[in-house]
């Protein structure tokens, strides 16, 4: 067998990257390039679909020249992409009709007040597994819709098309054969039934949005077409939005398997199995990939707002450390804390306190706090906020936590890990490869081609690290109640 490549695009918020692997998973090439980020107003963000097009060809083909792999090589593409940031384009001329809105964007706030004034929150939990929120796909069509002249009757029309970043980018690679989503992007955009397994007619309807105008959504290992590069046809066959992708990259597949992606902010899911459940503590249940010879299965989701982003604090506003990686040796350096406790509730505190109007701070400090034990208690925060989620989780679900598989770049941080460890009492899994999200990506596409199936993981993922509990039950009760008390002085109500 010759065609022993596959490619994975990782199309992220700040940045457009192709990534070259080879049939034992290892990566033979990466190339990148930095987004560029458009704020017309305070609280809005948005792309540029054709920048996100031409970056994600550039880097094709600068990954294929620096592997030196030759195209009838390939077997297939696979796409992984920022979730929820929505594109409208012109079906005839294949022409964004405005710009992207990113995930980030907060302009439909208002329109979501109206669907939440309306008593729309118990149907859109459950039939889109989503609370109501700016962040999601729907709003943000309907706004273009209204916003832009003629848009929403050329949509009645079926003259325009929307889609999520991987749809956009198929339609492109294609040029324009090929109109598709997978399971995990259709689960966020707050019009599609995760029960029924369809775009939502009644949401439709509420939101004005034309049937014609979306996507056929499909497994996320299945055939989206091909793009044809030079005379050479390479097959699309996965696909899936980033947070999905790394679950899968990890291993996730079955009910009790949980991931932890520790960057800026921190992602949290876990696989449920077929069961769709419905969270009490404001956790959204989503589609994980999909595969042709498998039935759907669903996965909570929790974040974190403040994860290494409180980190970046400490090194540029406090200044205390010089860089990231320096608190690993920091925590290690001085004796466990005496309940002295940060709450980096920067942004408010999200699931399950729900609290936007939270302010950060921190507790417990004497006369022998020093900066070292600011910053101790400010990694530890990252793993007690994981908890919150992760509990949340398990009471929502009644699964039982097998293991959590981690990644990110907050990950590297052994301290954090050991101590993530000691609080859920599991055994907290660290791979070596990092590029978790993209080799998800190309998992997908690597299966529908034949190269890999899903055991493939287990070779392919080489653990780096498993920390085991060591922390005694009394120990871990203490500090966690510490904790619980320092949110529930830190929340406003
Ligand atoms: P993103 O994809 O959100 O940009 P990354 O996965 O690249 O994030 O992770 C970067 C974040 O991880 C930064 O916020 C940084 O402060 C934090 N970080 C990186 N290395 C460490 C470390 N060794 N210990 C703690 N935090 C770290």
């Amino acid at each position: 067998m010759n065609k022993k490549y596959v490619i994975a695009f990782d199309q992220g918020t700040t940045s457009t990257r192709t990534i070259v692997f080879d049939d034992k998973g290892q990566i033979k090439a990466i190339a990148q390039k930095e987004l560029t980020q458009h704020y017309p107003q305070s609280g809005w963000v948005e792309h540029d679909p054709l920048e996100i097009y031409n970056d994600q060809l550039e880097t094709f083909n600068q990954a294929l020249s620096e592997s030196g792999i030759k195209i009838e090589d390939i077997a297939a593409v696979g796409i992984t992409n920022q979730r929820e940031t929505t594109v409208v384009w012109d079906k005839e001329t294949g022409e964004p009709i405005h710009n992207a809105i990113v995930w980030l964007d907060k302009r439909t706030s208002e329109i979501c007040k109206e669907l939440k004034q309306r008593g729309l929150s118990k149907y859109i939990q459950k039939n889109t597994g989503l609370v109501i929120d700016s962040y999601f796909s729907g709003t943000k069509l309907k706004w273009i819709l209204e916003h832009v002249e003629g848009a929403q009757a050329k949509a009645e029309q079926g003259k325009l098309l929307f889609g999520t970043i991987d749809s956009w980018l198929i339609y492109k690679f294609t040029k324009g054969k090929k109109h598709v989503t997978d399971h995990t992007n259709a689960s966020r955009t707050m019009i599609y039934n995760i029960k029924t397994l369809n775009w939502d007619k009644k949401l439709l309807e509420v939101l004005k949005i034309p049937e014609s105008m979306l996507p056929k959504v499909q497994n996320s290992s299945s055939d989206f077409g091909s793009i044809d590069y030079k005379g050479i046809d390479i097959p699309i066959y996965g696909v899936a939005g980033d947070q999905q992708a790394s679950l899968f990259g990890q291993g996730g597949f079955h009910s009790g398997i949980a991931k932890s992606t520790y960057g800026t902010g921190c992602f949290i899911l876990l696989n449920t199995g077929e069961k769709q459940v419905r969270s009490k503590k404001g956790l959204l249940t989503t589609l994980t990939c999909s595969l042709d010879s498998e039935s759907v299965n669903y996965a909570l989701e929790g974040s974190i707002f403040a994860g290494g982003a409180s980190i970046q604090w400490l090194r540029d506003r406090m200044q205390i450390i010089e860089k990231a990686s320096d608190t690993e040796a920091i925590c290690n350096s001085i004796p466990p804390l005496k309940k002295v406790y940060v709450v980096p509730a920067f942004a408010g505190l999200g699931a399950p306190h729900w609290d936007a109007k939270a302010k950060g701070s921190v507790y417990g400090m004497t006369l022998d706090t020093g900066k070292n034990e600011l910053i101790k208690a400010t990694v530890e925060a990252l793993a007690y906020q994981t908890k919150d989620v992760i509990n949340a989780m398990v009471k929502d679900s009644n699964e039982k936590i097998v293991t959590l598989k981690v990644d990110g770049g907050a990950s590297a941080n052994n301290y954090l890990m050991q101590f993530q460890s000691d609080l859920l009492n599991v055994d907290v899994d660290r791979p070596k490869m990092i590029e978790v999200t993209a080799f998800g990506a190309a998992l997908l596409a690597g299966i529908k081609a034949n190269i890999w199936n899903k055991n493939h993981v287990e070779t392919i993922r080489k653990v780096d690290t498993v920390f085991s509990p060591k922390m005694d039950n009394k120990t871990r009760k203490q500090k966690y109640k510490g904790w619980k008390k320092a949110v529930k002085r830190t929340k406003r109500h």
